[in-house]
């Protein structure tokens, strides 16, 4: 009864090859209640061929917008649910444009997440980014990240908190409650305020896994991180696999939802026309995971 949240699309998302089709044969295949398509608005951002990550978001709904099928309406046999959404990078100077953005077209679902600090991206530039202790370095990240919520109230979903961990030089990078406990009582503040969700990404959890020498159980959200969220008042969690190719899609999400109904969490949210949706999710008992497997 999954809706994943963040999801990409060639043509749209200069680092995505998944069509939409595609991405939605592979949402049938692997179960989803519903798929997002949430692509890339980068101002300033260019790929390495000069292109900058943004696209045109009138022909973006003109082309998907037909192919929309609501999740919380979806009967026993239709396949998943189709929504469209846009995932924004925040750039200070650039808010009001940003702000615009998100008012003039009729997204289902607004991600605002944090690509660059200082206008540098942590995947080319982790010698100017990263700070020698992580607890400096995540303070700095998510008090921009708590910016970003207060600057855009609109946005719905706050996207992968934890994206800076996923680039940090050596491994156990893992962004922890402690790091940066006074700078994450602020951001959940603002977003519980602005009744916007928290994203878990499972790209994040799969990078850590794969690259950073954490077990899949290691690899998870820090349990503190989400105790604190519910603890001043946060219920909103959003599941999404932030997939860039059909393989990527749902990845994980299914070891996640055991992992978050072994903290106390069995509901997750969607947006539906920037609407609330809040389900619980099941979890298959006969799911056997391997908590200790390493890469
Ligand atoms: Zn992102
Ligand atoms: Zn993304």
């Amino acid at each position: 009864m999954i809706v994943d949240s963040h999801n990409h699309m060639t043509k749209y998302s200069p680092d995505a090859t998944q069509t939409r089709e595609e991405m939605l044969q592979a949402a049938m295949e692997v179960g989803l209640h519903g798929i997002v398509t949430t692509d890339h608005y980068d101002i300033d951002s260019t790929t390495p061929y000069g292109e900058e990550w943004v696209f045109d978001p009138e022909e973006y709904c003109e082309i998907n917008y037909p192919h929309r099928r609501l999740p919380s309406q979806r009967q026993k046999g239709d396949p998943p649910g189709f929504l469209c959404g846009i995932e924004i990078g925040y750039i200070p100077k650039y808010s009001d444009r940003l702000r615009n953005l998100i008012a003039d077209y009729p997204w289902d679902i607004v991600i605002m997440s944090l690509h660059l600090v200082h206008d540098l991206d942590p995947f080319h530039n982790p010698e100017k980014i990263y700070k020698p202790s992580l607890e400096d370095t995540y303070r700095e990240i998510i008090l921009v990240i708590a910016e970003s919520a207060e600057m855009m109230p609109s946005a719905n979903i706050i996207g992968h908190y934890d994206y800076f961990s996923r680039y940090v030089p050596g491994d156990k990078s893992k962004m922890l409650y402690r790091h940066a406990p006074r700078e994450f009582d602020h951001l959940f503040r603002i977003m519980i305020e602005n009744n916007q969700a928290l994203e878990i990404n499972t790209g994040t959890i799969e990078k850590l896994h794969l690259n950073r020498g954490y077990s899949l159980e290691e690899a998870m959200p820090d349990p503190e991180i989400l105790a604190r969220y519910q603890e001043l008042g946060g219920d909103l969690i959003s599941i999404s696999s932030d997939s860039h190719h059909t393989n990527q899609v749902a990845r994980l999400v299914p070891e996640t939802c055991v992992w978050l109904q072994k903290h106390g969490i069995t509901e997750h949210v969607w947006f539906e026309e920037q609407k609330l949706v809040k389900e619980s999710f099941e979890v298959d008992d006969a799911l056997q995971i391997d908590w200790d497997k390493r890469a």
